[in-house]
C-alpha cells in the first residue's frame, strides 16, 4: 500500500475496521467482507502540486459470492488501438487516472458483447500487458506464462499468489512477454489449453474466448480449464482456512 511506517498503521487501522465490522462478516459461502482501502488529497488549493492534506479511508461491505451464476469464462475484448499505460509512466499504481483513460475502450469492448478489454503494450501493440482490473495467465504445454512486471502493468497480489501457489504445487511459471501472434499459433497449434485472468474480487476469472481484430480466438474449448480449476478452490481454501498457510498469509484481527 505506501512505504514503511504509513503503510503499517495502515494494516492496523484495517484490522481495527474489520474487527468492529465483525458481524458483518457475511457467513454463506463465497461471500466475503470486501475491503478497499483509499486515499484522496483533500487540500483546498487550485494550484498545480502534490498536496498537503489527504483523507485515508477503508470501504467495508458485505459482498456475495462473486459467481452467483456458476464459474463461467469470459469473453475478452483484445484492445489494439486504445492503451492504458505506458513506460514511465503510473501504470503499475492503482490510481484514478489509469481507470479514467480505460472507460472508453471498456464501453466499446461491452458492445461488442465482451465483458472486459485486454490491454496491448502502448509502443508496437502487439504484446500481452493485462485485463481491465485482473492481471492475465496462460498455460501453455502446461507451463503458466504471464507478462513481467515493468511498470506498467499492476502488481496484483493475485499475480504473486497465483506464481507462489504454482511454486508449490510444481507447476512450472514464466514471467515473460507474450505476443498475440503467439497466443493465435498457440490456440491453433492447441498448446495453449488456457488463460484465465487475476484480481482480489474474482480470484480467477477463466476467459473462454479472445475477439481480437475481429476475429474470435476460443480457449480452451470456451470451458473452464483444470489449472484455472485448480487455482481457484485451492486459493479460496487457504483463505478459508480449509488448507494450511503455508506463506503465513492469513491475518488475524481479533
Ligand atoms: C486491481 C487490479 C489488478 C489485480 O490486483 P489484485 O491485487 O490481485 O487485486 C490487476 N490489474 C489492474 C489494472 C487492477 O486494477
Amino acid at each position: 500500500m505506501y512505504a514503511g511506517d504509513s503503510s503499517r498503521r495502515g494494516v492496523r487501522s484495517l484490522k481495527q475496521l474489520v474487527a468492529l465490522d465483525r458481524d458483518w462478516v457475511p457467513q454463506a459461502p463465497g461471500a466475503s467482507l470486501y475491503i478497499r482501502p483509499a486515499m484522496i488529497a483533500t487540500e483546498a488549493a487550485v494550484g498545480l502540486h502534490p498536496a498537503n492534506e489527504y483523507l485515508f479511508f477503508i470501504i467495508c461491505c458485505p459482498v456475495g459470492a462473486y459467481y452467483a451464476e456458476g464459474f463461467k469464462p469470459t469473453k475478452i475484448y483484445v484492445e489494439d488501438q486504445y492503451v492504458r499505460a505506458t513506460a514511465g509512466g503510473v501504470g503499475e499504481a492503482k490510481t484514478g487516472g489509469n481507470y479514467a483513460a480505460s472507460l472508453k475502450a471498456f464501453a466499446e469492448a461491452k458492445a461488442k458483447g465482451c465483458t472486459q478489454v485486454l490491454w496491448l503494450d502502448a509502443t508496437e501493440h502487439k504484446y500481452v500487458e493485462e485485463v481491465g482490473t485482473s492481471n492475465i495467465f496462460f498455460v501453455i504445454n502446461g507451463e503458466l506464462i504471464t507478462p513481467p512486471l515493468g511498470g506498467t502493468i499492476l502488481p496484483g497480489i493475485t499475480r504473486d499468489t497465483v506464481l507462489k501457489v504454482a511454486a508449490d504445487w510444481g507447476i512450472k511459471a514464466n514471467e515473460r512477454r507474450i505476443s498475440m501472434d503467439e497466443i493465435i499459433a498457440a490456440a491453433a497449434d492447441g498448446s495453449l489449453t488456457e488463460a484465465f485472468g487475476t484480481g482480489t474480487a474474482a480470484v480467477i476469472a477463466p476467459v473462454g474466448e479472445f475477439l481480437y481484430q475481429e476475429r474470435s480466438i476460443v480457449i480452451g474449448g470456451g470451458k473452464t480449464g483444470p489449472i484455472a480449476q485448480r487455482f481457484f478452490d485451492g486459493i479460496q481454501q487457504m483463505q478459508r482456512g480449509i488448507l494450511p498457510d503455508t506463506h503465513g498469509w492469513l491475518v488475524r484481527t481479533i
